[in-house]
């Protein structure tokens, strides 16, 4: 490399944005968003940073990154994979009680192979689609795959079920974020009517958790590089 680039991360504005976000959240479980090599900051030192100022809990793009977080952080914080997970990568993150996103049914039965294979269980977050129009069942997708979701109940973990808003930064997609809203609720009753608990039913990203606190539930996923080059801003509070 002959032209490398640096990034300093303050730990102070980190400090203080991560208790802001925590003050938003109340009693909701934070997931910090570490995907992208958390966002070009460096994904292990990120993340030791993170843990130092209390969070627990990890959001990454795929095994590989969750693979580099249990390899070069002591700790053993619980890891959520978001994207890319098949293979080999799939088998150790059931192996490892990593969290992943199911979006599809493949994915779904490799889940239970892999867990049935190890006499395990996969934990998994259902991810449905309301509008973003990018991954994810679509309800009729979801109830068809509730008799499968039953059957393999011995080797699921169920830890959430959620969705990604598209466009919740900005008040233009109002009636949009509303019917995601909507839909997802749609999502959610149709598992809990059909007898399957979901522990975290998590819809509220970055520009929710601002714009639609309501949305923040019982966890929310905040891209937490936001929060570690400058300070947040209170709503209002903003400089022109
Ligand atoms: C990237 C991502 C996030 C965090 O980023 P936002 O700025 O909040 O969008 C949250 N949830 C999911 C599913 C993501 O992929």
């Amino acid at each position: 490399m002959f032209e490398p680039s640096s990034i300093t991360i303050s730990r102070g504005a980190l400090r203080s944005n991560i208790a802001f976000i925590k003050e938003q959240l109340g009693p909701a479980r934070l997931c910090g968003v570490v995907k992208g090599n958390a966002y070009g900051h460096g994904l292990e030192h990120f993340v030791q940073l993170a843990l130092a100022e209390g969070v627990d809990y990890f959001g990454v793009y795929s095994a590989d990154e969750a693979w580099i977080v249990r390899q070069h952080v002591n700790a053993r914080p619980d890891l959520f994979i978001m994207g890319m997970v098949e293979g080999d990568g799939l088998a150790w993150a059931v192996e490892q009680g990593v969290e992943f996103c199911v979006h599809d049914r493949d994915r779904l039965e490799h889940a239970v192979a892999q867990a049935k294979k190890q006499g395990s269980k996969a934990r998994i977050h259902v991810e449905v689609e309301t509008g973003m129009h990018r991954t994810g069942f679509s309800l009729p997708d979801l109830e068809k795959t509730i008799p499968m979701i039953t059957a393999a109940a011995g080797h699921l973990d169920l830890v959430g079920l959620f969705t990604h808003f598209a466009g919740a930064e900005s008040r233009s997609n109002h009636d949009r974020v509303i019917s995601q809203m909507a839909c997802f609720e749609r999502a959610r009753k149709l598992l809990e009517d059909s007898g399957i608990p979901v522990r975290y039913a998590h819809q509220a990203c970055s520009a929710a958790v601002m714009n639609y606190p309501g949305t923040i539930g019982p966890m929310a996923r905040w891209a937490s590089c936001n929060t570690a080059s400058g300070r947040t801003q209170r709503p209002g509070c903003g400089t022109a």
